[in-house]
């Protein structure tokens, strides 16, 4: 079973995935995790990257397909023939080529939309705060005083964690992610998930569609 994961930056993408892993027994394919991985390899396609990466260069279609090849090789080499393990793409694919590129090297057999709207969004990112100490994360609607029940550090938010930073990251993501989803909607496993809901309720959604 492969599985696709789409969302906005805060739709909960991370913990699903990792909830996920752990109940199918799927290997999580970040392409970020893939990249740093592979810039440390030393191999021609390393360098080439690791160099785009360190020059703040966008890295191409071709390449990413190449690295995730790549990672498809390694694992069917960890792998006998008649064992079946599924795979959960993260972050990827991120455009049409790279999801046309996919399909071509195997079969998908779901892409599970997280929605969540903008506001949500908004209201999430205004709502997050952590201990300037310690790190530890909170919500401010969660605490009653800014000392942080760790360590007794401050608890603050960041300086970018504003209304609209997000949403003009969030409408970033739209505009980079649309084309994605049109080119997906008409496949059978294409799935909207409503990521506004619990942290269980969202997995449960998910579950009953991957059934
Ligand atoms: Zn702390």
């Amino acid at each position: 079973m492969n599985v696709i994961l789409i969302g906005p930056p805060l739709c909960g993408k991370g913990t699903q995935a990792k909830l996920l892993k752990e109940k199918f027994n799927l290997i999580h394919l970040s392409t970020g995790e893939m990249l740093r991985e592979i810039s440390s390899h030393g191999t021609k396609l390393a360098n080439e990257i690791k160099s785009l990466i360190d020059n703040g260069h966008f890295v191409s279609d071709e390449l990413i397909i190449e690295v995730v090849k790549n990672k498809l090789d390694e694992i069917n080499s960890q792998h006998d023939n008649n064992s079946q393990y599924g795979l959960l793409f993260d972050g990827f694919p991120r455009t049409v080529a790279q999801a046309k590129a996919l399909e071509n090297i195997l079969k998908i057999d779901y892409i599970l939309e997280i929605v969540v709207s903008k506001e949500e969004i908004a209201r999430r990112v205004v709502d997050r705060a952590s201990c300037s100490k310690c790190g530890k994360a909170y919500l401010l609607s969660n605490i009653k005083t800014d000392i942080c029940e760790v360590c007794g550090g401050k608890i603050t938010q960041r300086k970018d964690d504003t209304k609209e930073i997000a949403e003009a990251r969030y409408d970033e993501y739209m505009f980079k992610t649309y084309p994605i989803i049109e080119y997906f909607k008409n496949h059978n496993g294409y799935h909207k998930i409503d990521g506004e809901k619990s942290t269980e309720m969202v997995f449960d959604q998910i579950c009953k569609v991957l059934k």
